[in-house]
């Protein structure tokens, strides 16, 4: 077994220890020291990068009690070499390990729920509890928890003998075995758990829940604390300056005037969409009426107007009648008119790499193709220019 350095003092990020045996492993070495201040991954936390004899450890795992350290290079076995784990990360993992705590903590006094997940690694944080939770709830939680960081708490980890354990009452995950290492917020929360915290909750400076979803009959919290919790702050409020100096509304105002714009845009659309009916329409007008297949080609025409246009095409004219919109060499189309329409719409998709269908009266789709190419396949029929 290693002695784990991190399980008595999280606060140990150099160390030293003898190499006691170096293996093969994929592509690199497996390591196995006397004792480590390498937590390895566990407990939906990832494994701490670092440093060890100079050489970058790039994951660590441990198996039945035995830590291993993954090396590209090898070690010499029997040699003393210095160990530093990346303390920033390590750090930032302890704000956010206790900060889960205590949000658990208070979510399980208040709410009856169970932590049924957590994942910890580089990018991002969540936290899995076995019911649904509202906004205003969680916010009210998220406010607790502050309460719990402002109030700089000890958070100590105890090893308790098996009689003590059945009159500590604590929360527990799922498949623990073994001794039980026992992390108690001062106050707030006891919980079983192996991974290193900070010695006081002081130390997380801030807890912020961000969004969640529903997740497997409960919620999954995305959860920021300590310089990530800043971080996240900082960035956000950069936006929130920016989006307000480009709007000329205050920080505070910003729903009001984006609401405002997405109205504005509406409004356009609406406005565009009718004066692109009204073009359509003088299009149509402007079609001399004839037996041969007439087609109409042009750009932001929904599928409701090309269909009002094929319909106003063939009250003028007695062949068949086309209407596309579209650009970039991809454009919808609406066919319609007298004529064999199904063998038409299916040569066309063949010719101009197309896909759709519909009925004897109206067909539609969409082709791959250019304005020139439409009108070549129609010219070859016999369409009027
Ligand atoms: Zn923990």
């Amino acid at each position: 077994m290693t002695e784990k350095l991190y399980e008595r003092n999280s606060y140990c990020h150099t160390f030293t220890a003898r190499v006691e045996a170096c293996e093969p492993h994929g592509d690199g070495y497996g390591v196995r020291l006397d004792r480590t201040a390498f937590f390895p991954e566990g407990g939906g936390q990832a494994a701490d990068p670092g440093v060890l004899g100079g050489i970058p450890v790039t994951d660590v795992q441990i198996l039945d009690g035995v830590v291993w350290h993954y090396l590209p290079k090898p070690l010499p076995v029997g040699q003393i070499v210095e160990g530093a784990i990346d303390w920033e990360t390590r750090f930032s993992r302890m704000q956010h390990h206790t900060a889960e705590h205590i949000v658990c903590g208070i979510a399980h006094r208040w709410h009856g729920l169970e932590n049924v997940g957590f994942h910890l690694g580089s990018e991002d944080v969540t936290l899995d509890l076995s019911g649904e939770l509202t906004r205003e709830q969680l916010d009210a939680i998220e406010e607790e928890a502050n309460r719990v960081v402002f109030a700089n708490r000890a958070v100590t980890a105890t090893v308790p003998a098996a009689d003590e354990l059945e009159s500590i009452p604590f929360r527990s995950k799922e498949g623990l075995t073994g001794p039980v290492r026992l992390i108690t917020v001062e106050g707030v929360d006891c919980c079983a758990c192996c991974a290193p915290h900070v010695g006081r909750t002081g130390e997380i400076g801030l807890i912020k829940l961000l969004d969640f979803i529903r997740y497997k009959g409960g919620v999954r919290i995305h959860l920021l604390a300590g310089a990530a919790a800043l971080a996240d702050y900082r960035l956000r409020y950069a936006q929130s300056a920016e989006i307000s100096a480009k709007l000329s509304v205050k920080q505070f105002d910003l729903t009001a005037a984006v609401d405002r714009l997405l109205a504005e845009r509406d409004g356009l659309k609406q406005a565009l969409r009718e004066a692109n009916r009204h073009l359509a329409d003088a299009l149509v007008a402007a079609v001399e009426p004839t037996d041969r297949p007439v087609v109409l080609v042009g750009r932001d025409w929904d599928t409701d107007t090309l269909r009002r246009m094929v319909n106003g095409l063939s009250a003028r004219c007695s062949g068949l009648c086309a209407a596309y919109s579209g650009s970039d060499g991809l454009y919808q189309y609406v066919l319609g008119g007298t004529g064999d329409l199904k063998a038409v719409t299916g040569q066309m998709n063949t010719a101009l790499s197309g896909r759709g269908g519909g009925d004897h009266r109206q067909t539609q789709g969409r082709v791959q193709a250019t304005e020139t190419q439409i009108r070549d396949f129609w010219r070859e029929l016999g369409a009027a220019e």
